[in-house]
């Protein structure tokens, strides 16, 4: 398969769809499935990506309320309203958005989402449960990386993987959901020396560091597969990805594209959290 775009686009539909039924399904029960999305920032980027999961939770028959608490909410104010969604019994999945105001800290504020509806992974008891092989719901993004792998067909088992970042979203998930599939994993970060020498021995390269253009074909083994999970704007109000793309396709059995790539299957897997939540809270 040498030099294939591996979309996410056709994976996103399928999942949008079992989403759609299930929450269909739900909602004839009485119980609509509802998700929270706690926001403190004015960041022109993350008001687009609230506005496009919002959207499509309530194409997906999900009831999708958005609270801001602005972006120079107390730390204290963040922590009591993720502790109240979390006892809130009409409340089935709870995201806090990022970035937070100054002195506030994901991994300590997340530990005020209850497990049961952490649907983007963020309680650092989640990814203590996905490191022990507990269940729990994996960052979307981490999810939705290894379910491109398998939408494509890409053996995992006894395969070499590297992921390039080292992050409590990405990179850390991401290793662990690879080495549950008995993936031989490295894990890169921004003092590894020789990035090029690590990253070249894989068959899977997972790129997550959010820098433009810093994996190049001299990074890329010939016929690795490369998830790139960057996104990164352009000047001109574009994204693209950490994977410098057209060179690499060519070195490449398969690369995931930016966008359209591992970004609409990881909405489409938030959303699919949120009624599997809402199944198992019913
Ligand atoms: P982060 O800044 O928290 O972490 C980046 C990681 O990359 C760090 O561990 C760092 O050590 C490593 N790194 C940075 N520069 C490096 C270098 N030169 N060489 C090797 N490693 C280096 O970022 P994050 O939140 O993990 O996000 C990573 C990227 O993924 C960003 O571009 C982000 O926008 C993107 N992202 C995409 C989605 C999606 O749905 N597609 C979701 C979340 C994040």
């Amino acid at each position: 398969m040498s030099g294939l775009i591996l979309s996410g686009r056709e994976l996103a539909a399928t999942i949008r769809a079992d989403t759609a039924e299930r929450a269909a399904a739900l909602t004839a029960a009485g119980t609509p499935p509802r998700l929270a999305v706690v926001v403190a920032t004015d960041d022109a980027s993350s008001a687009w990506y609230v506005r496009s999961i919002s959207t499509a939770a309530v194409k997906a028959g999900i009831v999708c309320k958005v609270l801001d608490l602005g972006a120079d909410a107390e730390v204290e104010t963040i922590r009591a309203t993720l502790a109240d969604l979390s006892a809130d019994n009409m409340v089935h999945g709870i995201v806090l958005q990022t970035p937070l105001p100054a002195g506030a800290r994901l991994e300590d504020l997340a530990g005020a989402i209850t497990v049961e509806k952490d649907v983007d992974g963020a309680n650092p008891l989640s990814l203590g449960r996905l490191a022990a092989g507990l269940p729990a719901y994996p960052p979307a993004t981490a999810a939705a990386v290894v379910a491109v792998l398998d939408h494509h067909e890409v053996e995992l088992a006894g395969r070499r993987a590297v992921v390039v970042g080292r992050s409590t979203v990405v990179g850390k998930p991401v290793a662990h959901l690879l080495l549950d599939r008995h993936a031989t994993v490295t894990v890169c970060h921004s003092r590894t020396p020789d990035l090029a020498a690590v990253t070249s021995t894989a068959d899977i390269l997972v790129a997550a560091a959010g820098r433009a253009g810093l994996v190049t074909a001299d990074h890329v083994k010939r016929g690795a597969v490369v998830v790139d999970v960057g996104t990164n704007p352009t000047e001109d109000g574009g994204l693209v990805g950490d994977v410098d793309a057209e060179p690499v396709a060519e070195q490449a059995a398969g690369l995931t594209p930016v966008p359209g790539g591992v970004g609409p299957v990881t909405t489409a897997l938030l959303l699919n959290h949120t009624v599997r939540a809402a199944s198992t809270l019913a």
